[in-house]
């Protein structure tokens, strides 16, 4: 599903075998998801599969209903050479860089910082 994720918003178009992955994880999801009544709002329960085999459904869920919206053109990876994680970008003027600026953005700019002051 990453993989589903990482080329479309790359602009690249994603492989037979990946996009029949998600389409057989959403396709579970489907198959396996009941709605009954909850507090507020009608909520999603799962019939059968295991734990791991529950969240694989929810992350296809996720991945189908994103890969599908407009807001794909702003899902992006992140900028620090070492982190590989994708996010969406959700700033006003689209200029976010990092998937958490606490984490990869403050690690960044301290290794920017170190190399300007090395030596
Ligand atoms: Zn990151």
């Amino acid at each position: 599903m990453r993989a589903s994720c990482a080329s479309y918003c790359s602009e690249f178009a994603p492989g037979a075998d990946t996009l029949a992955d998600l389409s057989a994880q959403l396709g579970a999801w489907y198959r396996h998801g009941r709605l009954v009544p909850g507090e507020n709002s009608l909520q999603w329960i799962y019939a059968g599969g295991d734990d791991l085999d529950r969240v694989l459904w929810e992350v296809a869920r996720s991945a189908a209903r994103l890969l599908t919206s407009s807001q794909l053109s702003r899902v992006r990876p992140c900028a620090a050479a070492d982190c590989g994680w994708w996010f969406l970008d959700d700033t006003k003027n689209a200029s976010r860089r990092w998937c958490d600026m606490k984490i990869c953005g403050n690690r960044e700019k301290l290794r920017r910082f170190r190399e300007r002051h090395a030596g």
